[in-house]
């Protein structure tokens, strides 16, 4: 089924070719799902290190689909290559921009806590090169759909470079942010190479307090922009999450909406997956009982049925809210419980983990790395997931936990909000209740919610059961997800007549 409805579909990362965080499992799902619904969808992503290094282990070459790429970018001409593979498991086509030069280093954006000095250009590049892709493969989209900061600049150079295009000059911008705290700022400098004249450098375009913003040029040139949850599209028009571009977002008010993420049941599923020592669905469970003590065989802590395994996996940044967990951690040790962490980030939570780590070797395991076996062996070991967030625009991983019966420990805000329902008499007797959420940011608040979460694992397992049942039960698979991005693409190219 074909709705001859074109989407090129930027992104920096997707799964299963790179990915430092959720919006590469989002690249990785949606347009496969978006596939199926009929939708003609190219992704266009950079060629990383990783991804070369991705391809070799699976024994696999890409194709070259562009043997000598031409941009004109930065005053000169940039000479790469552009190779091709499918999505997996779909028909979905992913450009690669083989440019060893901007792309080909240890890292995505950063490398020992800085970020490359040349982001600026690299991102740039890939805005304005997936525009160029698009017209070599005459490939004329309805929608142009970039996500984050890293591919903001294809709405801006669409609108202005592109705009009398006989290809794309009919196409819309469509801007997703899947985290508001990033938003590419930059010394006024840079936009030369980016080929931006200075005419855009003004409040109401790039800059941002004397500097470029890139996400904030994004949002002004987009037809529609939305995040992924309703209650973050709320909040980031307000001046506790907007990050100061609260007051840009209000202003575009009408055209943003929220569309929380879907799950990708083909990686993220007990009944399938690899990476677990054992198999388990909410009609058997005992499977999981096999992957909490190979799990705890593994970390090297106590192979116990009977005690609280809680985990957390993450970005260690206080976005995710660490700072709780470090102010409250020594009364968190003084529950009955193991603790389990899997994360890379901030140097002083690394610091911080590996000295509590060594000190209680028995009740935490503390894993600073990246590790995404080790992640669906945790969220299948684990009891309980703790994610207190200070802000969370979706956030996958609760999802994940709901289906792998691991109840989420939550503070309710963005996506958590929107997902998960706190245990309270009336929310359990209504069989609603699917995890423990707290409100207030505070140490406190967050171990109030813990000790909820154990004093009915220990006293009541028949109701912590029944929490896995309807926690495994939801489906949050992309199909809706995606019906309702069709919807946006539909609504967002039909403004094109405006
Ligand atoms: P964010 O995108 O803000 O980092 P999400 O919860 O939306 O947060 O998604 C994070 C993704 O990254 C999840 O798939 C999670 O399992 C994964 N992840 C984060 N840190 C690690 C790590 N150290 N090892 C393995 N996977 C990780």
């Amino acid at each position: 089924m074909s709705l001859d409805l074109k989407v090129l579909f930027i992104t920096p990362e997707a799964m299963p070719f790179s990915k430092t965080g959720g919006l590469a499992d989002v690249s990785g799902a949606l347009p496969a799902e978006l596939s199926r619904l009929g939708v003609e969808v190219k992704v266009v992503t950079p060629f990383y290190r990783q991804v070369a290094e991705y391809f070799e282990s699976q024994r696999k070459k890409p194709v070259t689909a562009v043997d000598s790429a031409k941009l004109w970018l930065g005053g000169r001409l940039q000479r790469y290559r552009v190779l091709r593979a499918n999505l997996p498991k779909s028909k979905v086509d992913v450009y690669f921009l083989d440019f060893p030069a901007l792309f080909g280093r240890e890292s995505l954006y950063h490398e020992h806590g800085e970020d490359y000095w040349d982001n600026f250009f690299r991102f740039a590049f890939l805005s304005k090169a997936a525009l160029e892709l698009s017209r070599t493969l005459g490939f004329a989209p309805d929608v142009v759909h970039a996500n984050d900061w890293q591919s903001a600049l294809s709405a801006v150079y669409l609108k202005t470079t592109y705009a009398g295009d006989s290809l794309l000059g009919g196409a819309r911008a469509l801007l997703t942010i899947h985290n508001l705290a990033y938003q590419g700022i930059f010394d006024k400098g840079f936009l030369d190479s980016g080929d931006l004249t200075q005419t855009l450098f003004h409040p109401g375009a790039l800059e941002f307090w004397g500097k470029i913003n890139v996400l904030k040029g994004g949002i002004v040139f987009s037809d529609a922009v939305n995040t992924v949850s309703k209650t973050y599209a709320k909040e980031i028009q307000t001046k506790e999450f907007g990050y100061g571009l609260e007051g840009v977002l209000s202003a575009q008010g009408g055209k943003i909406t929220g569309i929380v993420n879907g799950i990708d049941y083909s990686a993220w599923n007990p009944e399938l997956d690899e990476h677990i020592p054992a198999r388990y669905s909410v009609e058997d469970m005992r499977g999981k009982m096999k992957c909490k003590l190979d799990l705890q065989k593994r970390l090297g802590l106590p192979q116990d049925e009977g005690v609280f395994l809680l985990a957390t996996i993450g970005r260690l940044a206080d976005q995710k809210g660490f700072d709780l967990i470090r102010a409250g951690f020594d009364e968190l040790l003084k529950l009955k419980l193991q603790i389990v962490i899997l994360g890379t980030g901030m140097p002083e939570y690394h610091r911080f983990f590996e000295y509590k780590a060594d000190r209680y070797p028995g009740v935490l395991s503390a894993n600073l790395f990246f590790d995404e076996s080790l992640a669906h062996q945790i969220e299948a070991g684990a009891d309980g997931f703790l994610m207190p967030s200070r802000f969370e625009p979706c956030g996958l991983n609760q999802l994940y936990s709901l289906r792998y019966g691991t109840i989420p420990i939550v503070r309710l805000t963005g996506g958590l909000k929107d997902t998960i329902v706190n245990a309270t008499k009336q929310s359990i007797e209504s069989a609603k209740a699917n995890g423990f959420g707290f409100k207030n940011y505070h140490e406190q608040a967050m171990l109030k919610a813990v000790r909820s979460a154990l004093n009915l694992y220990y006293d009541d397992p028949e109701t912590w059961q029944q929490l896995m049942v309807t926690a495994m039960s939801r489906d949050y698979s992309w199909e809706a997800s995606a019906m309702q991005y069709l919807k946006l693409y539909k609504k967002t190219a039909a403004s094109r007549l405006d």
